[in-house]
């Protein structure tokens, strides 16, 4: 059989060879022509239009001229050219490469020059353009169309890999490939959403015959993206909907009575619509996998508590999952305090249990005589059997790995246990969309009564003396204050030491007695950290140095203040995380934002957007926009785990709302795909590309 172009490895693509090949696989990740034309130009520099030189403004764009060459002069270390065209003359001036300019460069010959004009001594003039032939047949010349600008490296240039040389080959490789590029997607799909075919765009994206078409090769190729992503990720949704492989969890039972009845307080109407709709679907027969969303301190735990109820109502076990030992630790505190009134039995499991508790915990796990676990990452060890786990709620997922949770569905036998996964990041609407788009979503909008917002301020260097003085004054009333420092890399040496003198200085400002300063971070054992949490939690210490392994879910009511310095160092979601530490009890609260000393206008701005905003959600969005969702918390530690290859879950929100419209379209009238005209639509996703190696693993 012959090999297609498309399959055939770069080195033999003419004027790559192997040293370039092995180049452009490492660069670039590239080791066919088919990866090859895949690697989409960031931005295009227009050469559509020839502008002719009396027109040419200097300093202004980049622009191209086409033009006659008059004279050729060779100046110690330079070479002097002039040109004309039809309306004025301009100056060429080249540094390098003068002998083969030289002999290109004769006079009387015609040529398109690009490049940076400027004025020099009163005349136009171009350093170094690029020089090309006029021709006029379409890919590979550089009249007449848009060329694109690829992602390059050092080592490429210095192999003579230049934007130039990217073109070239991008020429040759569209040439040999696009006659063999099939459509990905049916005619009716490409129809009824005005989409250019996949040769159309894939020319245009690389050498576009001018500005629209660009913009519609683009439109095809990021629609196609998003479709087979929310495509493959619905159909997942369409296929559990439909299968009848859930649960049933028709009961209450008693113990979600005496817990409910025993609470200090009523649900908020939004806790109460969440439980509702969890009840139906642990009535539907279907298995429910439902994301959580809710601000921190909207009383996501509570919701937790009462759904592993209705599980334990129904003669099943539930676990409940956190990120961190501390968090396992202070989950199962407040869990037990709401189960008092019942019958459950509970038990939490991290990896710093004691063998003779483990001992204890294990077969009372297996002989169901524990209801509700809790615990880390050491509830998905091999040794964990359960008698029967019904229900699995996530706390902080994206601190999970992914293959971490699938492990969790192992561990039954028969029917998948329900799934709530629950964060208190706010995901941006467009990540949700993808990174959770086949799970079912509530929020907790509303939080409960008599919560005071946080006062958030920002402040200076300068003012640290007044910052002290005020954190004096509140402890004198008898609260406490959290000091955080960025510690964004656990490994990285310069934060610890900036920690570290940190919390000197802290000790120094607050010394003992009467202070009690507390510190936490990543690198002390789980017992020193659980003892000097402990401390702070109990009111001992008054202050709490940490980084930020406080960030989520821990809870001191007494906490008053929440200092984070060099703040223009965290995420916006994640200030807001930290932030949402402070507020918890009846006092007016405070969160104080110390920037460092240089900072950008743009870190600035972010800041003072968080002093003004105290809803989670507009600041995700936000933060999304501002970085892009690579960079945003939580999803900087797993990556998100699926690769888009020129869509961006930061610019194309709105394709990405139309490809999902259209997918769930697609689905309704054929959810299996299996129809004859969706026959290329099953191929594409049956090459695994869109699968998100995440929650497809669940059932
Ligand atoms: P989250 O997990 O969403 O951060 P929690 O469940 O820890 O929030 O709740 C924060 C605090 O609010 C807890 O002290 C909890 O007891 C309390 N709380 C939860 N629900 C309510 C409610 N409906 N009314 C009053 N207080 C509530
Ligand atoms: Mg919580």
């Amino acid at each position: 059989m012959i090999k297609k172009a498309i399959d055939t490895e770069i080195q033999f693509l003419p004027g790559v060879g192997p040293k370039r090949a092995s180049l452009l696989a490492r660069e670039l990740g590239v080791s066919t022509i088919g990866e090859l034309i895949k690697l989409y130009p960031f931005r295009h520099i227009d050469r559509s239009s020839v502008t002719p030189i009396a027109e040419v403004i200097p300093d202004a764009a980049l622009v191209q001229v086409k033009a006659e060459v008059v004279s050729v002069e060779k100046l110690p270390k330079r070479l002097h050219v002039t040109v004309r065209d039809g309306t004025a003359e301009m100056d060429l001036v080249f540094f390098k490469g003068i002998g083969y300019i030289e002999d290109r460069l004769v006079p009387g010959a015609v040529f398109t020059f690009f490049g940076k004009p400027s004025l020099f001594n009163g005349r136009l003039n171009m350093v170094h353009p690029e020089i090309d032939p006029v021709q006029n047949d379409g890919a590979g010349t550089r009249e007449g169309v848009m060329t694109g600008v690829y992602p390059s490296t050092e080592k490429l240039k210095n192999a003579g890999i230049t934007g130039k040389v990217m073109n070239k080959l991008m020429a040759n490789a569209l040439r040999l490939a696009l006659p063999e590029l099939e459509e990905t997607l049916p005619g009716y799909i490409l129809q009824e959403n005005s989409l250019m075919g996949i040769r159309e765009a894939m020319r245009n994206i690389h050498f576009p015959k001018d500005g629209e078409l660009l913009k519609q090769a683009r439109y095809r190729l990021k629609f196609e993206e998003l479709f087979f992503l929310e495509l493959s990720l619905i159909k997942q949704k369409f296929i559990r909907s439909r299968s009848d492989n859930g649960i049933l969890m028709p009961k209450v039972g008693e113990d979600f009575n005496l817990c409910y009845n025993a609470l200090p307080f009523s649900l908020t109407g939004a806790q109460k619509r969440v439980i509702k709709r969890i009840r139906e679907d642990l009535m539907s027969g279907h298995q429910m996998n439902r994301l959580l969303q809710g601000d921190v301190g909207s009383g996501k735990t509570m919701v937790a508590v009462l759904t592993a109820l209705l599980a334990v109502g129904n003669g099943y076990q539930a676990c409940i999952m956190a990120p961190t030992e501390v968090l396992a630790r202070q989950h199962f505190a407040n869990i037990s305090k709401y189960l008092a009134p019942t019958k459950v039995k509970t038990a939490v499991l991290t990896g710093s249990t004691k063998a003779s508790e483990r001992k204890k915990i294990l077969p009372a796990l297996a002989s169901g005589e524990i209801g509700i676990i809790v615990g880390t990452h050491a509830l998905i060890e091999d040794t964990v059997v359960f008698k029967n786990l019904g229900l699995a709620i996530i706390d902080e997922q994206h601190r999970f790995g992914v293959d971490q949770r699938s492990r969790l569905w192992s561990k039954t036998t028969g029917k998948p246990p329900h799934v709530l996964v629950m964060t208190a990041t706010p995901i941006p609407r467009t990540l949700a969309m993808t990174v959770y788009g086949d799970l079912d979503e509530s929020k907790i909008d509303e939080m409960p009564p008599g919560r005071k917002k946080v006062e958030t301020l920002l402040i200076s260097e300068r003012q640290r003396s007044a910052l002290w003085k005020f954190i004096r004054d509140q402890i004198a009333l008898g609260r406490q204050a959290f000091i955080v420092y960025p510690l964004i890399f656990e490994s990285e040496k310069l934060d610890y030491q900036n920690l570290e003198q940190g919390y000197e200085k802290v000790v120094e400002a607050f010394p003992f007695p009467p202070y009690k300063v507390a510190i936490v971070h990543g690198q002390q054992t789980n017992e020193v950290k659980t003892f000097n949490m402990d401390a702070f939690v109990a009111g001992r210490a008054n202050i709490l140095v940490s980084t930020t392994v406080i960030e989520v879910g821990v809870d001191v009511p007494n906490a008053s203040v929440m200092v984070i310095e060099s703040a223009e160092r965290f995420g916006l979601s994640q200030l807001h995380q930290l932030r949402g530490r402070v507020g918890r009890g009846s006092d007016k609260s405070y969160c104080i934002l110390v920037k460092g000393e240089k900072i950008s206008k743009e870190s600035k701005a972010r800041l003072e957007l968080l002093c003004r905003t105290d809803n989670g959600f507009d600041l995700a969005e936000e933060d999304m926009r501002m970085r892009g969702p690579g960079d945003l918390d939580g999803t900087q530690q797993s990556g998100l785990p699926i690769e888009l290859g020129i869509a961006s879950l930061a610019k194309d929100g709105d394709i990405l709302e139309a490809a999902k419209s259209y997918a769930n379209l697609v689905l309704e009238k054929d959810p299996t795909l299996d129809q004859p005209w969706n026959k290329s639509l099953k191929a594409e996703l049956a090459k695994g590309k869109y699968n998100i190696k995440d929650y497809s693993k669940i059932s």
